[in-house]
């Protein structure tokens, strides 16, 4: 695997990919700069060397030139993060950006603007990408958040630069976060999953099962899981259509000696609502009429024994509604479980749409390993798919 620290880019020009999908306001500032944040090592180390970075990106869905989703609004941010006064300039092919690099000295930085303002970045348009490849003399995909895209950009761009081209410094450390979880890791090996639905990470549990020891199942899908065994869910969240792959799962965790934990017991409530009545149940027990929001406190505990005894932990999806307060309890208790595993030596790595959410809400950032910066491109890595734009790195 090559990355950055193969290569010296002293009077060089580097083309890098980077992700910088940021949120604005509605003055189009730049309210979370943790993904501009994110490349900054990648960045530096070009310029540190001697050379010069060529910066794309997307932002946002645009369809074709749309004013609110350039890149122009976000430059004094990327400036002000880096240290370094970045150029920008309003096209990012051609002969406009074509003279800018050409222009661009060693330790300069250059932002070009929005790569979707043309259509051929999402169809991976060949013609667009070869337009791409003469801006820079190495190639480096920095980019995670959109790695799992076979754009323009993110891997058609990459067959261009026959040996001149590497991983920026966040996606291999992302790479290797997967790997040390999935491929190398220490056991006993625990991954938590919780979220919405069963259907949605049927296909994590699938690649996942031969290489872990436990697997905890919370938030939505439990009452799934509950059912097939025969409990009564009441208004729980479930999927009738999956009551036999819940039960497929568990028959094949027992088969391979994977231990499977459910909540025993549930926070249930008469509305999904913050302000409505809630009590405390055994899982399989819920009354008609009330559902579960989160875990109960015996479960928190059971929990907390498994993370406890684990040397690596994946977290993906939350164990309760955490974005109401009175539901949020078990997905904090489960953070400070993972966070005082860490401090003891374990490796912990959260991933996947929601749980990085609550990791942030929560403050549990900086007490876990890894926080995973690519949502889908996580779970595409936890599902076992090669991603395009790792792939095309690595031919
Ligand atoms: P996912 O994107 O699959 O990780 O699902 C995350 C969503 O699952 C969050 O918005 C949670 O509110 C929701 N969730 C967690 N636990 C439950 C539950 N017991 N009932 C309904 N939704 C839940």
């Amino acid at each position: 695997m090559k990355t950055i620290a193969d290569f010296n880019f002293e009077n060089k020009k580097a083309l890098i990919r980077v992700d910088f999908n940021v949120p604005l306001n509605d003055s189009f500032e730049v309210t979370d700069t943790t993904r501009i944040e994110a490349a900054k090592n990648t960045i530096i180390k070009v310029l540190e060397d001697g050379g010069s970075c060529v910066l794309v990106s997307h932002l946002g869905r645009p369809k074709g030139v749309e004013e609110k989703f350039s890149l122009q609004h976000i430059v004094s941010s990327v400036t002000n993060v880096l240290g370094v006064q970045v150029k920008f300039v309003d096209d990012c092919i051609g002969e406009t950006a074509e003279e800018a690099v050409a222009n661009l000295t060693n330790g300069e930085v250059l932002l070009l603007e929005n790569l979707r303002f043309y259509s051929e970045e999402t169809a991976g348009d060949v013609a667009f990408a070869e337009k791409l490849s003469k801006l820079g003399d190495i190639y480096i995909n920095d980019a995670f958040g959109t790695a799992h895209r076979a754009h323009a950009s993110t891997a058609v761009v990459a067959q261009f630069f026959t040996d001149n081209k590497c991983f920026g410094s966040l996606l291999s450390k992302e790479i290797q976060s997967i790997d040390k979880v999935l491929n190398n890791s220490e056991k006993p090996v625990t991954a938590v999953l919780g979220g919405a639905k069963v259907s949605s990470k049927i296909t994590i549990i699938e690649n996942i099962i031969d290489k872990v020891d436990n697997i905890i199942v919370g938030g939505g899908m439990t009452f799934t899981f509950i059912k097939a065994m025969g409990g009564s869910i009441g208004n729980s969240l479930v999927e009738d259509d999956k009551l036999e792959l819940a039960l497929h799962i568990i028959q094949l965790a027992k088969g391979k000696g994977v231990q499977i934990y459910l909540p025993v017991d549930a926070v249930i409530a008469d509305a999904f609502s913050n302000d409505a009545t809630t009590k405390v149940v055994n899982t399989n027990e819920i009354p008609a009429g009330w559902m579960g929001l989160d875990v109960g406190p015996k479960t928190i505990e059971l929990f907390d024994g498994v993370i406890n005894n684990s040397k690596t932990i994946l977290w993906n999806g939350p164990l309760g509604v955490f974005e109401m307060e009175n539901f949020s309890k078990g997905t904090i208790e489960l953070g400070n479980s993972i966070a005082k595993a860490t401090e003891n030596g374990a490796f912990s790595l959260v991933g996947g749409g929601d749980s990085v959410a609550a990791v942030k809400q929560f403050g549990f950032g900086n007490k876990v390993s890894y926080v995973s910066t690519g949502g889908g491109a996580m779970l595409e890595s936890l599902e076992g798919k090669t991603l395009p734009g790792i792939e095309a790195i690595l031919k």
